[in-house]
């Protein structure tokens, strides 16, 4: 009989993210399931009731909680201890949490600890003759690969953005505090602040419904025989404040920066989507000035509609890799998007 355990930690401000309510819905999936399996939630942070509240009508027969100022910031030690601590009170034979990067980074070292396995990147969860199977991808999303173990307690990091995120309700849940023990030694890293992007600086949104990526053709010498940078920069950044759009881009056109070129200035490599960049989820991706060569389309696995904009009849998304190519000029027709967005607005 499994105990399956959904381990998160919460916000600053003291809720649940989308994406551990993406773990809680890979739970619940293995829960109803699995006949006889428990569903139990674990919860680490500053304090936990306001997020245990949030999904007190959830079908977790109990709520374990590490709480305290040491759990409030993202630390290894600390995160670690914490969650070594809840596993084990919870007899957790499965642990599901989400892949953030302050859960993955600490879910091997506590499998280590705990003598059981951790496995990375899960998108998805299944059981089939009463074994659980997860299924994540492999090669930078080139292969799907679905696997069974026997080792417990098996710990699973779910990749935000792949499940929907459960949708139980509030109420009041009862938390069984669970103590940790802290050496000095677990407190010796501190965050003393965060250094993030202006709110509207920030491109990258993972939860926008479009991703807008640019190629390095914004770039390059136009029919007239000029480049058109500035022009380039204005219709990008006028679509993304107009469609708040998330900004991916090919790999030459953020190269070209590192190499001392006139590029666009608010593109950096982590807006590189491909084979060396991320592997964003959208619900729809628009690529404009970009060829559509396979080490950047793999990038786009789980993108659910492309649509490309290139003038090249021939280029790499008319070879099956976009849904729909306009053979047009990029300039030409962002221009006329803004236009129509403006007028939409207006
Ligand atoms: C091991 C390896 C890993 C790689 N990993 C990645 C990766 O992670 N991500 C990635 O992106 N690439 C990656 N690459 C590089 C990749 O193969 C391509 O070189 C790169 O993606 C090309 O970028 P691009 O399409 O922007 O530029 P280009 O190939 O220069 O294409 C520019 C395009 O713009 C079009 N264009 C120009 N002007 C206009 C206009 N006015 N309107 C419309 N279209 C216009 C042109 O027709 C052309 O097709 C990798 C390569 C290798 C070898």
């Amino acid at each position: 009989m499994e105990t399956i355990l959904v381990l998160a930690h919460t916000e600053n401000d003291g809720s649940l993210a989308k994406s551990a309510r993406e773990a809680q819905r890979a739970a619940g999936t293995l829960f109803k399931s699995l006949p006889g399996s428990k569903l139990v939630i674990g919860l680490v942070g500053d304090n936990v009731q306001i997020a245990a509240n949030s999904i007190a009508a959830c079908p977790a027969t109990k709520y374990f909680g590490v709480t305290g100022a040491e759990f409030s910031q993202s630390r290894y030690a600390t995160d670690a201890a914490a969650a070594e601590a809840v596993c084990k009170a919870a007899q957790a034979t499965i642990v599901i949490a989400p892949a953030t990067s302050r859960m993955a980074r600490v879910l091997p070292g506590v499998a280590q600890r705990l003598g059981g396995r951790a496995d990375t990147h899960v998108t998805g969860v299944a059981v089939a003759d009463g074994k659980i199977s997860v299924n994540r991808w492999f090669y930078k999303q080139r292969m799907e690969g679905a696997l069974t173990r026997t080792q417990r307690p098996w710990i699973l990091g779910i990749d935000p953005g792949s499940q929907t995120p459960c949708d139980c309700g509030a109420g009041t849940a009862s938390v069984e505090m669970v103590a940790v023990n802290l050496s000095d030694a677990a407190k010796r890293t501190t965050v003393v602040g965060i250094r993030e992007p202006k709110a509207d600086a920030q491109t990258i949104k993972p939860d926008a419904q479009l991703l807008f990526v640019t190629g390095a053709g914004w770039t390059k010498k136009q029919a007239d025989g000029q480049t058109h940078v500035p022009e380039a920069e204005k219709l990008i950044l006028g679509f993304l404040k107009a469609s708040r759009a998330s900004l991916g881009s090919s790999k030459s056109l953020v190269d070209l920066g590192g190499e001392g070129q006139a590029v666009l200035p608010f593109l950096s490599h982590m807006n590189q989507v491909g084979q060396t960049g991320a592997t964003p989820r959208h619900a729809k991706g628009l690529s404009t000035c970009c060829h559509g060569e396979e080490p950047h389309t793999v990038g786009w696995r789980f993108i659910g509609e492309r649509r490309a904009v290139n003038l090249d009849p021939n280029c790499g998304w008319a070879r099956g890799k976009a849904d729909v190519l306009y053979v047009a000029d990029a300039f030409k027709v962002m221009a006329k998007v803004n236009e129509l967005l403006a007028a939409g607005k207006s």
